[in-house]
């Protein structure tokens, strides 16, 4: 049911989106260009221990039945899951997907967060929703989201990419992405006076991720 991942090729449109600022960022000053930073990337993996494979693998399989019984028409829950383990240092060491895996940070594979299962069930979200764009993005619309192209932001921060969330949605009036604030911080572009706020409003796919962890 899962494969512990020690090395793949991955290719997403998430790194055509990245700026040299947001790389150097989410590398903590490694790598500035593209290709340093798939550099690091490649000497970035961890192995998966016999013992990290045998914890991960229980909590895989709760989430897994959770998932299942909260969504029995969908075909795809039934694919194994594939799951890669990166130095923490990239990617703020968050929890994030690529194409069909998933990626978790060296110390949180370590030390699992007491939510680990509702984590795992909040990333395999993103996997369906990166493989079935169409069923998601019909769930939004009903809930009031707007697609829309890649706005102007107009602010001196860094703008940061989230790749679970790379299209752009806008809900009332309101357009929610990442900057960097000294940390990752969430905000709001409001389109009828471009100002830029604090909000909890988030990316849909993030917003029915959340969802999902909170029916468990
Ligand atoms: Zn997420």
């Amino acid at each position: 049911m899962v494969d512990f991942l020690s090395q793949v090729d991955i290719k997403d449109p998430y790194f055509a989106a990245l700026s040299s600022e947001e790389i150097l960022l989410k590398t903590k000053g490694k790598a500035s260009t593209m290709h340093a930073y798939m550099e690091l990337r490649s000497r970035s993996w961890i192995p998966w221990t016999k013992e990290s494979k045998q914890i991960w693998s229980k909590y895989v399989y709760q989430a897994q039945q959770h998932l299942e019984r909260a969504f029995p028409q969908i075909e795809q829950l039934k694919t194994p899951w594939k799951i890669a383990q990166l130095d923490q240092s990239i990617e703020f060491g968050y929890s994030y997907t690529l194409q069909n895996v998933i990626f978790l940070s060296s110390s949180l594979v370590a030390t699992p967060p007491k939510d680990a299962v509702l984590l795992l069930a909040h990333e395999r979200m993103h996997i369906f929703q990166r493989l079935h764009p169409e069923v998601f993005h019909t769930l939004y619309r009903a809930k009031g989201w707007v697609s829309i192209p890649a706005p102007t932001i107009p602010t001196q921060n860094i703008l940061l990419t989230n790749p679970d969330a790379l299209d752009w949605w806008e809900f009332e009036g309101k357009i929610p992405f990442l900057i960097w604030d000294g940390k990752p911080a969430l905000r709001a572009l409001d389109i009828s006076t471009q100002e830029i706020t604090s909000t909890q409003l988030q990316h849909p796919n993030e917003e029915l991720a959340y969802a999902i962890e909170s029916s468990f």
